[in-house]
């Protein structure tokens, strides 16, 4: 069986993990600030945190950026319910913006328009975080133009874009920013088994980060609040997490970064298969400007309706390749509704979750693989 996302793992990252294995540290030890050296130097940006998954890295950007009751964070409903889950953690409410139909990422037009209403009934959104679907970096200038007229702060969902880059920096640059998390799930473009990151190039903010990972708790005897009585003392001076990513995992990051521009470069010569494969088929496909680097996460196709695209899963599935569904709006799962979002909130979301399909996309996928794919598809049309 195909599926749609895989993890490529090598013997170089399986004799990483097992010298870690075998070392002092199996947490806490060097590993951890040697893969956010490689992510940092990789992306170019001031200071990287590794954390155990990229919900909680959601979950301690908010909270250092002061999120709380009363506060409001709008993100898009195509994305996973982490994005939004994280904001409901730190007491804030969550909005939705729904997408554009071209590049199935947050519609900056809509966005202003909600803007402008938001502000007249002085609601306006503290946070505003975009997610990169699929690997494809939102338009962050028309977002980060928006983010001063209206005072929000942006933290970048990257979760399916390492690698990617917008214009002339990498995702997670914080170019546009004030932070960016990035997922290593394994489905993910890199992976740590479990595992997340954030980025900035705030100091101030980078510090807070690094004590919510680890209980709020400081060992700088600048910050301690009394005098230490030895060398021993540390101080927790804030209510924080165990946020922390173990050493096993962080090697484990650190070797696939080696590996990550050969990555991105085998997912787009996959997509452009694809999109050339595809282009006799009546298929959506998501729209991508030639100033972004894909860094191709996932793969989606949008069927003509609903029924094609149960009819067209089905059918590879009968042929070995499980696809996925990303994603079912998030203010429509049942949870949600309980908050009292109802169906027709963010038609264009709607209407692209009920054609959409995630066909095989990673790093391991072979030629003949795309090719088999790419006829099933074909020859489901031509039926
Ligand atoms: C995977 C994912 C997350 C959560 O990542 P974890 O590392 O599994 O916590 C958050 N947002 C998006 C868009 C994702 O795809």
């Amino acid at each position: 069986m195909i599926s749609y996302g895989k993890q490529l793992i090598d013997a170089d990252d399986i004799n990483a993990v097992v010298e870690v294995l075998k070392s002092d540290w199996l947490t806490q030890g060097p590993n951890v600030a040697k893969f956010e050296n490689s992510v940092k130097s990789y992306v170019g940006v001031d200071y990287a945190i590794a954390v155990n998954s990229a919900t909680s890295a959601l979950h301690i950007a908010y909270l250092a950026l002061g999120l709380g009751k009363g506060d409001i964070v709008w993100t898009v409903p195509n994305t996973f319910v982490a994005t939004s889950n994280a904001a409901l953690y730190c007491g804030a409410d969550v909005d939705f913006i729904d997408i554009d139909l071209a590049t199935f990422n947050i519609c900056p037009i809509k966005l202003k328009d909600k803007l402008e209403q938001a502000k007249k009934n002085n609601c306006l959104p503290k946070i505003v975080t975009p997610v990169h679907f699929a690997g494809l970096s939102c338009d962050m200038e028309a977002i980060s133009k928006l983010a001063e007229e209206y005072g929000f702060t942006i933290v970048e969902d990257a979760s399916h874009a390492i690698g990617g880059k917008y214009k002339d920096t990498y995702v997670g640059s914080c170019k546009y920013s004030k932070i960016t998390i990035f997922s290593f799930h394994p489905v993910k473009i890199i992976t740590t088994a479990e595992g997340g990151m954030l980025t900035t190039n705030d100091a101030i903010l980078a510090n807070k980060i690094l004590q919510l990972r680890s209980h709020g708790i400081t060992r700088n005897i600048d910050e301690f609040e009394f005098p230490a009585d030895g060398r021993w003392m540390y101080q927790q001076i804030d209510l924080g997490y165990n946020y922390r990513m173990p050493d096993i995992n962080a090697i484990l990051g650190y070797s696939q970064m080696q590996k990550l521009a050969n990555f991105i470069e085998r997912r787009n010569v996959i997509a452009k298969t694809y999109f050339d494969n595809f282009s006799e088929l009546p298929l959506g496909l998501q729209d991508c400007s030639s100033d972004i680097l894909n860094a191709h996460h996932l793969y989606v196709i949008l069927c003509e309706n609903q029924e094609q695209r149960k009819e067209l899963d089905s059918y590879l599935l009968a042929n070995g390749i499980s696809c996925n569904v990303h994603y079912y709006p998030v203010y429509l799962q049942p949870f949600y509704r309980k908050l009292g979002f109802k169906s027709g909130y963010c038609p264009i979301a709607e209407d692209y979750y009920s054609r959409c399909l995630s066909i095989p996309m990673y790093a391991g996928l072979s030629d003949d693989e795309v090719r088999h794919i790419s006829d099933l598809i074909i020859s489901f049309y031509k039926k």
